[in-house]
């Protein structure tokens, strides 16, 4: 059976706050907040597929709520119905220029709206099924570059706030031609989905991302790893495909400090200098980037 997907209601008012969770109690998962702050901390950890969400709030009011949600690549796209007892036609229309997937009026009609989230959760779920299709390379199941570019700009933004490391590698297939032009392209495929399952073993965890770039490319992004551990773990990656498949790769990799303003394509372009020169010092082997100041070694 599907898990329960999350809701998450904000309101300052606690009676509103339980009438409707014990309204929702069966169709999702339920989480609670009491104003806006709450509902944008609750919202990054918990990332909820629906938010429900009062206007009439102290301190931050539910427009701003949805602004502040919009503005972050972790929860910009989780749908927000606002439920409010501004029941003037301006306000509706405010909201839903503002991005609000729908508006509901207070007093509410119980079953109105418990049919109204139930749509909406599940056009939630036939996004993420669509989302999972886009996001996937299809020979080989990793995440593609698409996927890569949202997941980078979501780790970019939790770990510039801690001023966090993140290290970048790109793996290339050395002489891959040769190995189809031997072996034809349907072999060259099987390596391509070999090498992918070698990839996603040695990088198994729940922060790292391991991405087809096209190709026989693969990009692996290590949030929170300072360039001696990252480095360790790629060469320790090349020494297991090389052992395991008929092949070797070469490696190039970079460590940053994240920073808000950085691009995913500044850092993957020093990452691929690193390859190139890997690739130039004889291949099957990772070299990492020695930009000034890109290289980030723990103290
Ligand atoms: P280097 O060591 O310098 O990386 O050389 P290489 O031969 O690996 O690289 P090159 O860029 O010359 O050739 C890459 C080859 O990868 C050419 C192309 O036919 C093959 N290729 C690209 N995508 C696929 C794919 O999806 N399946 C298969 N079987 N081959 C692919
Ligand atoms: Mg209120
Ligand atoms: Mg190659």
């Amino acid at each position: 059976m599907d898990s329960l997907q999350r809701v998450l209601i904000v309101d300052d008012e606690v009676m509103n706050l339980r009438v409707l969770s014990e309204l929702l109690r069966e169709e999702a998962a339920i989480t609670l907040a009491k104003s806006g702050e709450q509902a944008l901390r609750k919202a990054r950890e918990q990332v909820p597929d629906l938010i429900i969400l009062d206007i009439k709030m102290p301190a931050m009011d539910g427009f701003e709520t949805l602004t502040a949600l919009r503005q972050s690549a972790i929860t910009k796209q989780i749908p927000v119905i606002f439920i409010s007892g501004l029941n003037d036609c301006n306000y509706e229309e405010r909201g839903l220029l503002l991005g609000a997937a729908d508006y509901i009026f207070k007093p509410f009609h119980h079953g109105i709206v418990k049919a109204r989230v139930c749509t909406h959760l599940q056009l939630v779920k036939q996004r993420k099924m669509l989302e999972r299709l886009a996001n996937s390379d299809s020979l080989t199941g990793l995440a593609n570059r698409r996927h890569y570019k949202q997941v980078f700009d979501q780790e970019v933004e939790q770990s510039s706030t801690s001023h966090s490391p993140i290290s970048v590698a790109i793996f290339d297939i050395d002489n891959f031609k040769r190995f189809n032009d031997r072996y034809g392209h349907d072999a060259g495929d099987r390596l391509l989905q070999q090498v992918s399952k070698q990839l996603s073993h040695h990088f198994d965890h729940p922060r790292f991302l391991v991405s087809r770039f096209g190709g026989e490319e693969f990009v692996v992004l290590m949030p929170e790893l300072y360039k001696a551990r990252a480095l360790e773990l790629v060469k320790g990656c090349l020494v297991e495909v090389a052992e395991s498949c008929e092949i070797t790769m070469s490696a190039g990799g970079v460590t940053v400090l994240a920073d808000k303003e950085m691009d995913d394509s500044a850092l993957l372009s020093l990452a691929d200098k690193a390859l190139y020169l890997a690739k130039s010092l004889g291949k099957n082997c990772a070299l990492w980037s020695q930009a000034q100041g890109e290289t980030v070694d723990e103290f």
